[in-house]
């Protein structure tokens, strides 16, 4: 079967071509804070299968920081859910606690390199000062302690000497970034809580950023595989290890969109809410998207990870339609499962003119007549029928036992009805039915016409079941929370019979239950004495028609789906959009590098000026007199790609010359990053230097606390209840001020300095 690579398999085959990396080594690395859902099948089929492609290794690494959430019995879910997929992870279980004396190592290295500082604004400051996507953020005072202070500090934290929150430990990268991820993220907390695998040994621990580049490192991973939210994470994840300077080999991260699903909620979370309030009964309910409750209701392995590759790998997010996953079970059952007959409904049938008992051959795989496979059937004068299948006032087209009209017994006789029987209400309890012995199936010689055929069992022989008929946990398509909830998403019928065999020969684990679903006995609750089926699926999408009745209740308007194929549509391409980012070229890849390795540049940035030529000449030129590289990209890639959109590069007004110049003064910090995009435009209109810009609209930063400290003392004066307010302990307000003071200043005063003024003077 040839069938299109993805991109993220494209990649991985590429960097083994170039000898990037002698073998490919995933890793899938869950939290364990909850039992993994359909979306972690994806993440674990993408991550296992491409190892398994390659002839590589894929490691299970429990991504154990945070010990207020993880359990042991989520670890173990998780192991069971990869074995029951069918993948083997490489060597042992692996846990990123296995590395906190190593990862505290890194830590201290960063401290000493000067990259790294322990903060200690509170949590709400913290947030506060990070600015916003407009906004620059502003640098904690602390970030001025000196190497020696933040070691001891640092070795004080772990050694438990502070309170939960008193400090954190923080990366210096750049406060003004605009990707908000790199505005000094934080590396460790301190949380005195005791750890699943390490007990308390640790008070401190380590914050995803920094623990899972290092991780993916130590364990020799090469290709790092995530969802999408972590995009612009992977700035910090480039940083750490090249600020520590590890590797080549080392690993790089990649995204990839994860698995929405309609009718479904996929957040471990939410999904823990359902469980803790009730709503469900435990994680493995059949209900569940998680993988324990799809296995316990009875969905195989094989039909799990069918889906997981026809949905395609895709860098775009989408919703997949959950009736594809649906048909992904019925297609893997349908050829597999024997035939059975079972009555939901029971509605007794007397066949008079019968006498005795007998056995009749019938087929397990009728839908397969050259596989072997047969149960001996019992046949007697007493039967049971679905109810539903007799009616005493037909409606047209009703093509099974009424009065007037006979039936066949599913491998067995016609029968026709000679009376009916009723209670005191009305209700029918009994059909009395006499049946034409030359009408045996396989050797009918009656010449009785009959449009249709339905399941019965015997009374004598059958056996009581009880049934649940499951349905979709949710009856809208973008569910929320509890009040989504599909009231009929399980109904229980306890008097259900089931044929013989399906108790005393079971021919397989699971079985199609002739016109009514497939189902499976409940691995909890069934016993012999005590049978329980679960409805795996219904033989045909019920949802398809009536799926209006949800909607139209909600509002909510739902994002693009994926809207399932029918197998008699023929294709069977995967769905999701192959969101393959060409490769470099092999002259753009040497550029990449020398722009990475020589100028210091992040990959995000190095790539597309590696790609694109303009951007790349003006790039190269403006380094030719003397320009920050970092901060020339940034302005390249940010806003004179925007002009390019709806100008030629001969068009602009400015050239590599006044980009240098900028970017000088930005570095000198004499223009504030907010100023900078002013004097942008103006270049732009006016086609001035930007020295000149600066100089006569007067807009260069003030640094200088005695020019800064009047119009600071000018706006407390201005605000004397707001003053009050902040010494009351409302810090919030701290934000505030720094606005208004910026303000005054037309957005020039140096927005640290402004911020360490404000600290002292409202003290
Ligand atoms: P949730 O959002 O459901 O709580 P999570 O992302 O917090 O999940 P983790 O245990 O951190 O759960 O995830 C382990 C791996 O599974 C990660 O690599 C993550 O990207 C991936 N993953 C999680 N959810 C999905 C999804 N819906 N589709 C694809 N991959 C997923
Ligand atoms: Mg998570």
């Amino acid at each position: 079967m040839e069938k299109k690579k993805d991109f993220l398999r494209a990649i991985v085959e590429e960097d083994l071509a170039s000898g990037k990396y002698e073998e490919v080594v995933t890793r899938f690395p869950p939290e364990p804070n909850g039992f993994p859902h359909i979306g972690h099948a994806k993440a674990i089929t993408i991550n296992f299968g491409i190892a398994r492609d390659f002839g590589g290794r894929c490691h299970l690494r429990m991504d154990d920081t945070n010990p207020m959430t993880e359990e042991e019995k989520y670890a173990k879910a998780i192991e069971d859910a990869v074995h029951w997929l069918g993948f083997e992870w490489d060597g042992p279980v692996r846990h990123t606690s296995d590395y906190f004396e190593r990862l505290y190592n890194y830590a201290v290295e960063l401290i000493k390199r000067g990259k790294a500082y322990v903060d200690s604004l509170s949590e709400e400051e913290i947030r506060e000062y990070r600015g916003t996507v407009t906004e620059p953020g502003r640098r904690s005072i602390y970030a001025e302690r000196s190497v020696e202070e933040n070691l001891d500090l640092f070795e004080r934290m772990r050694k438990g000497e502070f309170k939960d929150g008193e400090h954190v430990l923080r990366a210096k990268i750049d406060m003004s970034s605009p990707n908000m991820q790199m505005r000094d993220p934080l590396l460790y907390r301190i949380r005195h809580a005791r750890h699943m695998r390490t007990g308390d040994e640790w008070c401190i621990y380590p914050m995803y950023d920094f623990a899972h580049c290092l991780s993916d490192y130590i364990e020799g991973i090469t290709h790092s595989f995530c969802t999408l939210e972590f995009e612009n994470n992977r700035a910090i994840y480039d940083w750490i290890l090249d600020t520590l300077r590890l590797g080549p080999p080392r690993p790089y991260q990649y995204e990839f969109a994860r698995l929405n699903m309609n009718y479904t909620v996929l957040s471990k979370r939410k999904l823990k809410e359902l469980v803790d309030s009730g709503k469900v009964s435990g994680w493995d309910d059949p209900r569940m998207p998680t993988i324990a409750g799809y296995r316990r209701r009875g969905y195989t392995p094989e039909a799990i990870v069918n889906f997981c590759n026809s949905i395609g790998i895709s860098k775009a997010n989408s919703v997949v339609d959950v009736a594809q996953l649906e048909h992904a079970i019925r297609d893997d059952l349908n050829p597999k499962v024997p035939r059975v007959m079972c009555v939901l409904d029971p509605l007794k049938v007397v066949i008079e003119n019968y006498e005795g008992a007998e056995e009749l051959d019938a087929p397990y795989y009728p839908h397969d007549v050259p596989r072997e496979g047969f149960r001996k059937l019992p046949f007697s004068r007493e039967i049971y029928i679905e109810r539903e299948d007799f009616s005493e006032n037909p409606p047209k087209g009703y093509y099974r036992l009424t009065p007037d009209q006979p039936v066949r017994l599913r491998h067995a006789y016609i029968i026709r009805c000679k009376e009916i029987i009723k209670d005191d209400d009305g209700r029918i309890t009994e059909i009395r039915a006499e049946y034409y012995p030359d009408s045996k199936s396989g050797a009918d010689t009656s010449g009785i016409k009959v449009k249709s055929a339905i399941q019965w069992v015997d009374a004598a022989t059958g056996y009581r079941a009880e049934i649940r008929l499951y349905d979709r946990l949710f009856r809208v398509e973008n569910p929320q929370g509890p009040e989504d909830l599909n009231p009929e998403s399980l109904k229980i019928i306890h008097k259900a019979l089931v044929e013989r065999a399906v108790i005393e020969e079971k021919p397989d684990e699971r079985f199609q239950f002739e016109r009514q679903g497939y189902f499976y006995p409940d691995p909890v609750d069934s016993t012999d004495e005590h049978p329980v089926f679960n409805r795996i699926v219904s033989l045909k999408d019920s949802w398809a028609k009536k799926s209006k009745r949800g909607e139209e209740s909600s509002k909510r308007v739902p994002e693009k789906v994926i809207k399932t194929k029918s197998k008699k549509e023929g294709k069977k391409e995967p769905l999701g959009e192959e969101g393959r980012v060409a490769p470099l070229d092999k002259a753009q890849q040497e550029i990449f590098e020398r722009y990475r390795r020589d100028l210091g540049l992040r990959e995000e940035q190095a790539n597309p000026l590696a790609r694109d030529e303009a951007l790349r000449s003006l790039f190269e030129a403006g380094i030719k007199r003397g320009a920050v590289p970092a901060t020339l990209a940034n302005l390249l890639l940010n806003e004179v790609a925007r002009e390019l959109k709806s100008v030629s590069p001969e068009e602009l007004r400015y050239g590599p010359g006044e980009l240098a110049e900028l970017t000088k003064m930005i570095e000198e910090e004499r223009i504030s990053v907010k100023i900078a995009k002013q004097i942008f435009e103006e270049m732009s209109r006016s086609g001035e230097r930007p020295e000149k810009i600066v100089e006569e609209k007067g807009w260069e930063q003030i640094n200088d606390p005695q020019k800064i400290l009047p119009i600071v003392d000018e706006v407390l004066t201005k605000h004397p209840e707001k003053v009050a307010q902040y010494r009351e302990g409302n810090r919030k307000l701290l934000g505030f001020f720094v606005g208004q003071v910026l303000k005054e200043t037309g957005g020039r005063a140096n927005p640290q300095v402004v911020n360490e003024l404000l600290n002292r003077e409202l003290k």
